[in-house]
């Protein structure tokens, strides 16, 4: 695997660092459980950091110089890829090339088509997040590097296969240029061992200082639209919102979208019902989702949303925006609730029709866990992911020529 700026060894919650990073972590874990040696190879981002780290029995993490041994955003990594793509290639010739390259996110895709140039192994392709997507939402704050959705549409015609997570990413591909033909849908999984229900006799979590507790887990961008729940909160005044991911209270106003919330709630008089939790360690994940009444995810966009999948597992009741991988993972009215994004006025109301009505909730909460388990148990997935892998390679090697502005 190639996973250029998501190493499966960093910290979660950082404005880069989400859930591609789980997913690579995750993906190569339950591979190599079913018997496969992965090796992922992301950037050295830390001059300190061992070249190879043994992540566990069968999956090495390899830390490649590419750029500056310095943590980079995303989106300036774009003129390393050339040489990413060189030192995988040095690699390859010198210790053998794997049977398979997976590149995670379009510049690792960049990166392993220039490494598997020519006769090299069949390259698989997840995007992650798509910029055609990306642009559409964000215009002009859009940070991605220029024409990135073309190249994004060229490495797809380009690559063996591309393994889209959801049905809707799949129809943007389409819209994109892309045969339906060269996709395979593989959503993200979740491990559901880990992320379980509580126990019965504490299935519905205590009330917190006499409110229910309405729960947002992520990355802190504006994209996620955690103003949403805050707007919401005047329209729910026995609900509090506890916010995961990016800053703790005590430095929220120092972080541009923290500060954005923080006034948010001021504005609103809700900010003694706003708590900021901060990063949470992803072991100690599931318990803070079972803290929750109702788990919310109403981002703008959202290529997958592994958060509403552990929440489901965690046999939580989901609002979430009618986006993305949540068209696929949330089941309106039977594992959770689709609203329209950017509504509050909507997640008011489903927030609302589930702390009202436990037995409610609790049906939402064991359809979810149910369905989790049934569709989306990383055991599955990864053994999803090693067909396509049998597929592409019975297809034979095949010469990928990299188109140079491409590159
Ligand atoms: N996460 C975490 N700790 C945090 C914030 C997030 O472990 O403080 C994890 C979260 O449990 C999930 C991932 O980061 O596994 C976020 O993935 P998602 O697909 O929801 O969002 P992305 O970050 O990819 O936009």
């Amino acid at each position: 695997m190639v996973s250029e700026h998501a190493s499966p060894l960093a910290t979660l919650g950082g404005v880069d660092a989400g859930g591609q990073n789980v997913h690579v972590a995750a993906l190569a874990e339950h591979l190599a459980r079913l018997g496969h040696q992965v090796d992922v190879y992301t950037r050295r981002d830390d001059a300190s950091l061992p070249r190879v780290v043994e992540m566990r029995p069968g999956v090495r993490v390899v830390h490649v110089t590419a750029g500056p041994a310095r943590a980079l955003p995303k989106d300036e990594l774009l003129p390393y890829m050339t040489e990413l793509g060189d030192e995988l290639a040095r690699e390859w010739r010198e210790h053998g090339a794997p049977d398979v390259v997976h590149g995670h996110f379009w510049m690792s895709g960049l990166a392993a088509l220039r490494a598997a140039a020519v006769t090299g192994p069949p390259v698989v392709q997840t995007f992650h997040a798509l910029g055609s997507v990306k642009r559409r939402h964000q215009r002009e704050r859009d940070t991605s590097p220029a024409g990135r959705a073309d190249v994004e549409a060229k490495i797809a015609r380009t690559v063996t296969r591309v393994v889209a997570t959801c049905t809707d990413e799949l129809a943007e591909l389409v819209r994109l240029g892309v045969p339906s033909s060269r996709v395979s849908v593989v959503p993200c999984g979740v491990d559901v061992t880990h992320f379980r229900p509580p126990r019965p006799d504490d299935a519905v979590p205590p009330l917190q200082d006499g409110r229910f507790r309405m729960l947002s887990v992520g990355r802190l961008v504006e994209r996620k639209g955690v103003d949403n729940a805050v707007r919401a909160l005047p329209l729910l005044p026995d609900v509090e919102l506890a916010v995961v991911g990016g800053p703790a209270q005590e430095e929220v106003r120092d972080d541009p979208e923290g500060r954005r919330l923080w006034q948010l709630a001021c504005d609103l008089h809700v900010e003694d019902r706003v708590r900021f939790l901060g990063r949470v360690a992803h072991d100690d994940m599931p318990a803070v989702l079972r803290s929750a009444h109702v788990v919310v995810a109403t981002p703008w966009y959202e290529p997958f949303g592994i958060v509403p999948l552990e929440a489901a597992a965690c046999g939580r009741p989901v609002v979430a925006s009618a986006v993305g991988g949540m068209l696929d993972t949330v089941q309106d009215g039977t594992t959770g609730v689709l609203v329209p994004p950017r509504d509050a006025l909507a997640l008011a109301r489903a927030v609302r029709s589930i702390v009202d009505d436990p037995d409610h909730a609790v049906g939402l909460g064991t359809a979810a866990r149910r369905r989790a388990v049934r569709r989306y148990g990383w055991d599955r997935v990864a053994q999803q992911t090693a067909r396509v892998y049998r597929e592409v390679l019975s297809a034979g090697r095949v010469a990928h020529v990299v188109e140079e502005q491409a590159v």
